[in-house]
């Protein structure tokens, strides 16, 4: 078979972890073909993000110790991961080469105190390449033959939409295809940095949060891959986030659709979009863990019988996001007003996660990201404010919203009822529930301190932890 390993950022964190990442890859390329990518190590990403923001504000300081940080945590792992002499000595000179750009880089922020979405994106490439480098080493170390790809050398094109950048999924199959199937025919393994394309001037761009995912299956796309597996921490998708319900069960098999609901509400940190390339072609994708081999973790797939006895299959909950009331009494019947909010949002960039609209139609609620709240606020009141139509614009940040999701609720009565008694029962107030045309998902906003505990009452509501 054709297989996309993904290795997230767990999986590669530390020498001895990037040594069994090695081993896996080296193991499973005896009997199939493997395109590995690769996660940036651990916290890196966070760790660039907050270093990029310090260099912005002048704090050379910070700025050199998070860049100490980030250098030891590669040259340590690099000193256990490559035993061969010549080959670590030649990977550390390679490390340090992408070390002093990123110096360099810096010091360019620091002087002229600005920060661009474009040099950001520059910036968090950075741990995606050290990663790979040391992935790459450790295969070599062991004698297998395989080649490095930053993603922009391997031909993902993308939009230049820095920081949540979109591929131009026709010229990147063409591309990915014409540079990778000669490596795969001649036997050699693409090892190739998660999270990072270029746009159609060769800029670098990143993918988005959690884009790593996202890279493996625009690979597994492109190349025809019979299966994409996404290595990661846990045995799968789960019931709920294991960090906040003790007691959540891995999921053996679930929907496309199913699996994109939970991801947009923060399962697995996934990229919301990461499966829209897999899904087209129909392309399985597996949730495996790296460090518990005999589970055979969660296969999302195109067909899933449905069970009626289980109608909620998981509970998910995303927090960092914030909640924006609209209200005006000439929004009553007043034609066009949903549409024209939806409209300066989307001219603004600002993603809708959920949206409802009160019965008297006084007023309309949206949740959106929470880095994005002063933009859309801002959009909304100088567009609106003066129009006549909207009277209000407020917002609330402490706020989280949580989804209850399984296909099988479609045509099921009753799930709502159960959901609110479940939440209500602990005394929780729900500020605001979403039209899903869908019928896969129940969404609702509750306060952010509330969020672990309705989440643990569903759970019990819905039987999760039960194996049935
Ligand atoms: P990776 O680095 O491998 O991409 P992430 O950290 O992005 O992994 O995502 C894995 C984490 O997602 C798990 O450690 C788990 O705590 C969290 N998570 C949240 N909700 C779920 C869920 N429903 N199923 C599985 N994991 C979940
Ligand atoms: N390193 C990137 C992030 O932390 C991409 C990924 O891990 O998927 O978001
Ligand atoms: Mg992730």
């Amino acid at each position: 078979m054709r297989l996309v390993f993904k290795f997230g950022g767990t999986s590669v964190d530390g020498g001895e972890r990037i040594k069994h990442v090695a081993n896996i890859i080296s193991n499973y390329s005896k009997e199939h073909q493997i395109i590995a990518v690769i996660s940036a190590m651990g916290d890196t990403t966070d760790l660039l993000i907050d270093m990029a923001e310090k260099a912005k504000r002048g704090k050379e300081k910070s700025v050199n110790e998070i860049f100490k940080k980030i250098e030891d945590r590669h040259l340590k792992a690099l000193d256990t991961c490559i035993n061969k002499i010549d080959l670590k000595k030649s990977i550390k000179e390679k490390v340090e080469v992408i070390l002093q750009e990123l110096n360099r880089v810096l010091m360019g922020i620091i002087q002229l105190r600005e920060l661009t979405p474009r040099s950001k994106d520059y910036v968090l490439s950075f741990g995606e390449r050290l990663s790979t480098l040391l992935v790459w080493g450790s295969l070599r170390d062991i004698g297998i033959d395989a080649e490095y790809f930053t993603g922009k050398d391997v031909g993902i094109v993308t939009d230049s939409n820095y920081g949540e950048a979109k591929p131009l999924m026709d010229a990147t199959k063409h591309l990915v295809r014409e540079r990778l199937e000669p490596i795969l025919i001649k036997g050699s393994i693409p090892v190739v940095t998660g999270f990072i394309g270029a746009d159609q001037d060769g800029v670098i761009t990143t993918l988005g949060r959690g884009g790593s995912d996202y890279t493996a299956t625009i690979l597994g796309a492109a190349l025809n891959a019979d299966e994409v597996w996404l290595w990661t921490d846990v045995d799968g998708l789960m019931t709920a986030d294991p960090r906040i319900v003790k007691s959540a069960r891995t999921l053996d098999v679930i929907s496309y659709l199913e699996a994109i609901e939970m991801a947009i509400f923060g399962a697995k940190g996934m990229h919301p979009r990461a499966l829209e390339p897999v899904m087209e072609a129909s392309i399985p994708v597996r949730v495996r863990n790296t460090f518990n081999l005999n589970n055979f973790g969660t296969l999302i797939t195109k067909d899933v019988k449905i069970d009626s006895s289980r109608v909620v299959k998981a509970i998910n909950l995303v927090r960092n996001v914030a909640l924006i009331n609209i209200t005006g009494p000439s929004m009553v019947g007043g034609f066009g007003t949903a549409a024209r909010i939806f409209e300066i949002l989307a001219r603004n960039g600002v993603n809708i996660m959920m949206i409802s609209q009160s019965v008297s139609e006084s007023s309309i609620s949206i949740v959106i990201r929470k880095d994005m709240l002063n933009r859309a606020v801002n959009s909304l009141e100088v567009n609106l404010l003066g129009s006549g139509l909207v009277k209000e614009v407020t917002w609330e940040d402490n706020i989280c919203a949580i989804a209850v999701i399984g296909s099988g609720m479609r045509g099921t009565p009753g799930v709502a009822a159960r959901v609110f008694k479940a939440v209500a029962s602990k005394g929780i107030n729900v500020k605001m529930i979403a039209q899903g045309s869908s019928e896969l998902s129940i969404s609702f906003v509750v306060k952010d301190v509330d969020g672990d505990e309705a989440i643990r009452a569903l759970h019990d509501e819905f039987k999760l932890a039960e194996n049935i």
